[in-house]
């Protein structure tokens, strides 16, 4: 037996341990001796994908051809890539102006008036110029339409610029980088297309009123958002209705300890680390994952762009400075396939996160050394103060591992990507506080941060592999992934009592049916009953995280959706009594399709009243979902 699968198997047996904790000696050894032996064999060379001429030139022809082909969106796309790839600043000004001309074609006037202005700031050819300003006027022409301002108002238009670009474009307000009210003005741009000086700009007050009110999140405005009794003290993520409960059964799991009605909100939480999907690049915000058609790129590499220049300087600081360089290779690294490049980004992106960019690598040994000490499960990973805190390293790395049920090959592959990752670390960034030259890796002994980090990233992989979240801020729109601490101790069923929504990166989870207390809480693990069959379902949930389903779908065997409303399975028609009790809710929702106050009592009668699978209980939890999912919004505008 080679010493690999040794080594694995060591770790497999001893870990028994429902959570993370425990396996950190192992892990170290396992991926010290595979980051050893893959030292010894010489590693492919490295080529960086970087921003040149001849790329940003091809993907502006690209956007050209779409948008002489009518396809604004994919042109713009396009125009971002070449946008990206720009090396200097005159690449830039071409890409932004194409990008604009997209935009008005698309209607999107003020997206088009922001890059009208970058690309003159960018000194976009003298003889263009003209062209791309009558755009601009025709612009402000069609803002002043929309907001019912005669033409011969006597309105600043420069102010009314400045308003229309400071107003919210997205869920995200974008911040406009070059707009200080004079076009003109050229902004210093360095050799690498960089912008020097990063002017913001604040709303300008112009007396001009708001195009419209600002809007609510849903229909019907609930306020800020508020857990249900308020945040618990043991982990502030989730209502103070809710326990952590451990049992050789369920692992770590949360328990109700008040009642929740439909729509209460469970818990609620921003992502300890997230990812954006690669598909996503040039359509989405790299940092808040937002959809923005003004994405603006990193100066240094021509993957991560940006909603904004806040975005921007964000994720800079917060990571992209380390994993800038890394991403530059990773594309053209020996045909990483698209699975391992994902989990190389999530885990080389926790990595920065738990060890504060490499600044706490000490402590954080230290920190974990305790955290390994602790011999009671339900509480691994609490932080000293005796929580489970979201922003947490010692909560995020006490996650779940599931390393007893895995399969050997797919823990032997975590560990060499999990090694693949500490070499890039060290040769690509200044990670471990200088950049390494490969054979100065060959004696690994004399760095031992390298073999520490890469077994973080080890067991980032076990972790983020079965605890990580989709992202989806629009309905069906995946854009990311994201470790969510106090979201990962939910148990998976087909039928969960919750849902999840998001807003921004905030997960969201409501209650879906009514919980009382003593009941476990649920959510899913994208295996619906509504829409996959059992065998399907119970592969799927065995295969990502090793276990048996016994939800009552499952067990009882439910049919799915267009099954139960094709057949009107369990329906409540006949029920005279019932129907009777319902009306004066149906009647509110004839008068106003949006009184989710209406479903919400809907729902908890049928619970109460009939047994699932219900027709009349699928139509309510749909209608419930589809509000806070925003999918009524995009139906109304
Ligand atoms: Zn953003
Ligand atoms: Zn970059
Ligand atoms: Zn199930």
């Amino acid at each position: 037996m080679d010493t690999a699968r040794e080594l694995v198997l060591t770790l497999k047996q001893g870990n028994n341990s429902h959570v993370g904790y425990g396996l950190q000696k192992e892990g170290e050894a396992l991926v010290g001796h595979i980051l050893q032996n893959m030292l010894k064999s010489p590693l492919p060379t490295l080529v960086p994908e970087t921003k040149n001429e001849e790329d940003s030139i091809r993907y502006r022809e690209e956007g050209n051809q779409h948008f002489v082909m009518g396809d604004d969106t994919e042109a713009i796309k396009c125009y971002t890539m070449s946008l990206a790839y720009a090396n200097d600043g005159e690449l830039m000004s071409h890409a932004y102006a194409n990008r604009s001309a997209a935009l008005y074609r698309k209607q999107m006037f003020k997206e088009c008036l922001i890059d009208i202005d970058s690309a003159l700031d960018l000194g976009y050819p003298e003889e263009k110029r003209k062209k791309l300003k009558e755009r601009g006027a025709k612009a402000i022409e069609e803002i002043k339409k929309k907001l019912k301002i005669k033409k011969d108002d006597p309105i600043d238009t420069e102010k009314l610029m400045n308003m229309c670009l400071s107003e919210k474009v997205t869920e995200v307000p974008i911040t406009v980088r070059y707009r200080n009210g004079k076009t003109e003005n050229k902004e210093e741009i360095n050799k690498n297309g960089q912008i020097n000086g990063n002017k913001e700009d604040s709303v300008n007050d112009c007396g001009i009123p708001p195009t419209k009110e600002k809007e609510p999140r849903y229909l019907a405005d609930e306020g800020p958002l508020k857990l249900t009794y308020g945040p618990s003290k043991e982990a502030p993520a989730v209502s103070d209705g809710v326990t952590i409960a451990f049992s050789r059964k369920y692992g770590r799991h949360l328990v109700a300890s008040k009642e929740f009605k439909p729509g209460d909100v469970v818990s609620f939480e921003d992502p300890y680390a997230h990812i954006i999907y690669t598909q996503k690049y040039y359509t989405h915000c790299h940092h808040c994952l937002s959809r923005s058609y003004n994405l603006i790129p990193c100066p240094k590499c021509p993957m991560s762009v940006y909603c904004s220049e806040n975005c921007r300087s964000v994720a800079w600081d917060m990571a992209h400075q380390l994993e800038c360089p890394i991403l530059a290779v990773l594309g053209n690294l020996f045909n990483v396939d698209k699975d391992k490049v994902r989990m190389l980004t999530k885990i080389v992106r926790f990595l920065i996160v738990v060890t504060a960019k490499g600044k706490k690598i000490t402590e954080l040994r230290e920190d974990m050394k305790v955290a390994e000490c602790n011999p009671d499960n339900r509480t691994a990973g609490f932080t000293h103060e005796g929580i489970l805190d979201s922003n947490n390293a010692q909560s995020a790395l006490s996650l779940a591992t599931n390393m007893t049920t895995r399969p050997l090959i797919g823990v032997s592959a975590f560990a060499c990507i999990s090694a693949l990752g500490a070499i890039l670390l060290s040769t690509q960034t200044n990670f471990f506080c200088k950049k390494y030259e490969m054979d100065q890796l060959k004696d690994i002994d004399n760095i031992p941060e390298l073999k520490f980090c890469g077994s973080l990233m080890f067991r980032a992989c076990v972790i983020m592999s079965s605890n990580c979240f989709t992202i989806q801020q629009e309905p069906g729109v995946k854009t990311g992934s994201g470790l969510y601490v106090t979201h990962s101790l939910y148990n998976h069923s087909c039928a969960p009592n919750t849902f999840r929504h998001f807003e921004g990166l905030t997960m969201i989870t409501r209650a879906l049916e009514p919980i009382y207390p003593g009941d476990q809480i649920f959510t899913g693990y994208g295996a619906a009953y509504a829409h996959m069959p059992r065998s399907e379902r119970k592969e799927k949930i065995m295969q990502d995280y090793f276990f048996e389903c016994n939800c009552p779908a499952c067990s009882s065997d439910w049919p799915m959706y267009n099954e139960i409303l094709q057949h009107h399975v369990g329906s409540i028609s006949k029920n005279k009594e019932l129907v009777e009790k319902l009306k004066s809710y149906k009647q509110r929702l004839v008068k106003n399709m949006y009184d989710i106050d209406a479903v919400k009592s809907v729902l908890g009668i049928l619970y109460k009243e009939v047994s699932q699978p219900c027709e009349e209980i699928v139509h309510a939890e749909q209608y419930l979902k589809s509000y806070y999912l925003g999918k009524f919004n995009h139906m109304s505008t």
